[in-house]
C-alpha cells in the first residue's frame, strides 16, 4: 500500500492517518510533523522551516523534497507507506514521480479529503494535539474524555502555533493557489479518488478504506 493523503489544512488527514497506521501498520510520513520535530529539535531546518509555518505559508521545495526523498529511501517504505501533507506543490509532485520511480514504487491511490473553506477554520482552530503522542483531538467535534488530557497516554494537549485563526487564512491561501492544481494532475494518472470530508471521522475512514479497496 504506497497511497498519498491530500486535502486543504483541518481536512482531516492526520486523524484518518492515526487510523490506517493503527490497522495497516505502514509507516507514516507526514512532512509537518517532520517540520514540527526539527523545530522542536532547534536544528537548522526546523529555524528555516518556522519562518514560512508561523506566516502560514509552504516551506521552500529545495528543502522539503529532500526530507522526502531521504525518508522514502528507508528500507522500511519499500513495502508501502503513508504520504501525509506531501506532496503539496506541482513541482513536488513532479519530484516524487521521479523518486518513487528511482525506488521502483507505483502509487497505489491518492486519497483527496474535501472539505469546504467555511468548515475549516472552525476545525483548525479548535485542534488540539498531544505533546506525548501525536494524537489528533478536536474540543468540540472530537474532545479528549479529560479537557486537556489524551485518552490514549494522559499526555498534555496543547495548541499548534500556526492554529490562530489569522495563520489559517494564509494556509488555505496556500492551498488554492499551490496545492489544490494537484488534484488534476493526479486526476490526470488515474489515481485520484474524492472522499466527502463532511462526514463524521468514522464515516470517513470507512469511505477511505473502500476507496483503497479495504474491507
Ligand atoms: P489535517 O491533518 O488535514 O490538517 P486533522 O486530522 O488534524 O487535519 O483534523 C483537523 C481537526 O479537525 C482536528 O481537530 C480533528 O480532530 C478534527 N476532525 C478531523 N476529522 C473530522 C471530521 N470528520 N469531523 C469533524 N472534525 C474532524
Ligand atoms: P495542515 O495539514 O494543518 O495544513 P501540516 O502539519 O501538514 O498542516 O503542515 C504544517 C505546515 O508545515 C504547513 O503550513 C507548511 O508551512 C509546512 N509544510 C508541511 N508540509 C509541507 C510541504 N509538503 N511543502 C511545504 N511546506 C509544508
Ligand atoms: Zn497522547
Amino acid at each position: 500500500m504506497h497511497i498519498l493523503l491530500m486535502g486543504p489544512p483541518g481536512a482531516g488527514k492526520g486523524t484518518q492517518a492515526e487510523k490506517l497506521i493503527e490497522e495497516f501498520k505502514i509507516p507514516h510520513i507526514s512532512t509537518g510533523d517532520m517540520f514540527r520535530a526539527a523545530v522542536k529539535q532547534g536544528t537548522e531546518l526546523g529555524k528555516e522551516a518556522k519562518k514560512y509555518m508561523d506566516a502560514g505559508g509552504l516551506v521552500p521545495d529545495s528543502v522539503t523534497i529532500g526530507i522526502v526523498r531521504e525518508s522514502l529511501s528507508k528500507p522500511q517504505c519499500a513495502d508501502g507507506f503513508m504520504l501525509d501533507g506531501f506532496p503539496r506543490t506541482l513541482d513536488q509532485a513532479i519530484a516524487l514521480d521521479g523518486i518513487l520511480k528511482d525506488l521502483g514504487i507505483q502509487l497505489n491511490g491518492v486519497v483527496n479529503i474535501s472539505v469546504p473553506d467555511s468548515e475549516l477554520v472552525g476545525r483548525v482552530t479548535g485542534r488540539r494535539i498531544c505533546k506525548a503522542c501525536g494524537a489528533t483531538y478536536h474540543v468540540t467535534f472530537n474532545p479528549s474524555k479529560v479537557e486537556d488530557v489524551c485518552d490514549k497516554c494522559g499526555g498534555n494537549l496543547y495548541q499548534r502555533d500556526d492554529d490562530k485563526e489569522e495563520t489559517v487564512k494564509n494556509r488555505l491561501g496556500a492551498y488554492h493557489s499551490q496545492t489544490e492544481p494537484l488534484i488534476e494532475y493526479y486526476k490526470k494518472q488515474g489515481v485520484f479518488m474524492d472522499i466527502n470530508g463532511l462526514q463524521d471521522i468514522n464515516k470517513v475512514y470507512a469511505d477511505v478504506k473502500a476507496a483503497l479497496g479495504c474491507k
